[in-house]
C-alpha cells in the first residue's frame, strides 16, 4: 500500500487474518505466553514486540490501530475504550500542573467538563477562544502548552483554518490536538495540515452502526509512544478486541457511508435554507476552509418562534430523539433538552447557544423519505 492510494482503497484492501480470511480474528485473550525464557527476556528487554497483555497490546486492536494510522496519514495510532478516554489519556500524557491549555469555544461538552472539573482543580489553566481568535491573533498561543481544537466545533459547527493555526502553534512551540470525529479521515486529514495529534470518538462515524463506544488517537511514532508509555497503561482505558473488530468492520464502509451522508446533508442544507421558519443553518460545506473536503451528516439549525420544538420532535417518525450521532439512523436533538446540564454552568450557557437550536444527524435512509418526514412534522408543529 502506498500513500497515493485513496483512503477507501486502503481501508478495503487492508489485510485480514489467517487462512485467507478477509477480516482479522478476534483474539479474545488477556495475556500472551512465551515459548522460552529467552523469548520472554527478549520481549521484556524490548528486543521483540510481540503482545504481552491486552491492557497495552492486542492483535485485533493492533489491526484497527494500523488502519486508523493509515487513513489519517499518521505514523501510529492507539485505541481507547471511548472517545473521552482517548481525549483524557491524550491530554494527560502531555499536560502537567502549571501548564496552560487554549481550547476552542463550543468544544464537545464532556471535553469542556474534563477541563473545568478535573484539570483546573489539578492546577492546569484553561482559556477558551473563538475560531476567529485562533486564526487571527498571532500571539494567542504564546506560553500555551496545548491547543485543543475541533474543526468544525460542536453544536454550532464553525470550521477553522487549520494550516494557519498549526503554523502559529509551531512558532510558539505549542502542541496541537484536534477532535476529528465530525469530518472523519475521509473529509479531513489534520496531520497533513500540520496538526500534531488527532483524536476520534470512534463511537460515531467510524463505527457507523451505533453498536459500540470507542476512541482512537493518531499521531507521530514519538507522541504515540508517550501515550503508550504513560496514560494507556496507567489509566488503563484500553480498547477491547471485540470492539476493535466492530470498528475495523465499520472502517471498510466509511467512505461509502460518508459520501451518502454528504449527499443527504447537501439536500437538507439547500432546502432548510429556503424555509421561512429556519433562521440559520450551521453546516460547513467542503472547501469552506483549507483541507476540509466534504460535509458530514451532523448539522444544526435555528427555528423562529412559529415552530414548537417539542411538538416537532414528537411528530417526526424517521428521526428518533436521542444523543450521539454518526450511525445509520437519523436523529434529532433539541439543544435546550439535549445539551442542558442540570445544576452546573455548562458550555452551552457559557458560550451562548440559541434555545431554538436543533441538531440533526442524517442517517442512511432515503433522502426524500427523510425530507417528507421532516416537512410533515413541521406542518404539525405550529407554536
Ligand atoms: C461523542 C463525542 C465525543 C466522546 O466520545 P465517546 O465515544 O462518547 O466517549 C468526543 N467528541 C465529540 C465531537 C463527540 O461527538
Amino acid at each position: 500500500m502506498t500513500e497515493e492510494h485513496e483512503i477507501a482503497t486502503l481501508l478495503a484492501a487492508a489485510f485480514g487474518g489467517t487462512h485467507g480470511s478477509v477480516t482479522p480474528p478476534i483474539v479474545q485473550s488477556s495475556l500472551f505466553t512465551f515459548d522460552s525464557y529467552q523469548a520472554f527476556e527478549d520481549r521484556m528487554a524490548g528486543r521483540s514486540d510481540t503482545a504481552i497483555y491486552t491492557r497495552v497490546q492486542n492483535p485485533t486492536v493492533a489491526a484497527f490501530e494500523a488502519l486508523m494510522a493509515t487513513s489519517e496519514r499518521g505514523e501510529a495510532a492507539v485505541g481507547f475504550a471511548s472517545g473521552m478516554a482517548a481525549i483524557s489519556s491524550s491530554v494527560l500524557a502531555f499536560v502537567k500542573p502549571g501548564d496552560r491549555i487554549a481550547c476552542v469555544e463550543h468544544a464537545y461538552p464532556d471535553a469542556y467538563r474534563l477541563f473545568e472539573r478535573m484539570l483546573r482543580p489539578f492546577g492546569v489553566d484553561i482559556s477558551y477562544h473563538s475560531v476567529a481568535a485562533f486564526e487571527d491573533d498571532p500571539d494567542l498561543l504564546k506560553g500555551v502548552r496545548l491547543a485543543y481544537l475541533e474543526s468544525p466545533n460542536s453544536v454550532v459547527f464553525q470550521p477553522m483554518n487549520l494550516p494557519k493555526v498549526a503554523e502559529q502553534a509551531r512558532r510558539h512551540g505549542t502542541l496541537t490536538m484536534i477532535d476529528n470525529s465530525w469530518a472523519t479521515p475521509i473529509f479531513q486529514n489534520p496531520l497533513v495540515l500540520g496538526i500534531d495529534i488527532v483524536v476520534h470518538s470512534a463511537s460515531k462515524f467510524i463505527s457507523g452502526h451505533s453498536d459500540t463506544v470507542a476512541g482512537v488517537v493518531i499521531s507521530s511514532d514519538r507522541l504515540i509512544r508517550q501515550i503508550r508509555d504513560l496514560t494507556l497503561p496507567l489509566l488503563g482505558a484500553k480498547l477491547a478486541p471485540f470492539e476493535a473488530f466492530l470498528l475495523t468492520r465499520g472502517l471498510r464502509t466509511l467512505d461509502a457511508r460518508m459520501q451518502q451522508h454528504q449527499r443527504t446533508a447537501n439536500v437538507f442544507v439547500d432546502r432548510l435554507s429556503n424555509l421561512p421558519c429556519v433562521t440559520r443553518v450551521h453546516s460547513p460545506g467542503g472547501n469552506s476552509v483549507p483541507g476540509l473536503h466534504g460535509r458530514s451528516g451532523l448539522m444544526s439549525f435555528e427555528l423562529d418562534d412559529s415552530i414548537d420544538i417539542p411538538r416537532l420532535s414528537d411528530a417526526l417518525k424517521l428521526f428518533r430523539l436521542g444523543v450521539s450521532w454518526g450511525g445509520f439512523e437519523s436523529l434529532i436533538l433539541p439543544a435546550r433538552v439535549g445539551l442542558a446540564q442540570a445544576g452546573e454552568e455548562n458550555s452551552m450557557q457559557r458560550f451562548g447557544v440559541s434555545p431554538s437550536l436543533v441538531r440533526i444527524s442524517l442517517g442512511l435512509e432515503n433522502v426524500e423519505d427523510l425530507w417528507a418526514d421532516f416537512e410533515e412534522a413541521l406542518s404539525k408543529s405550529a407554536a
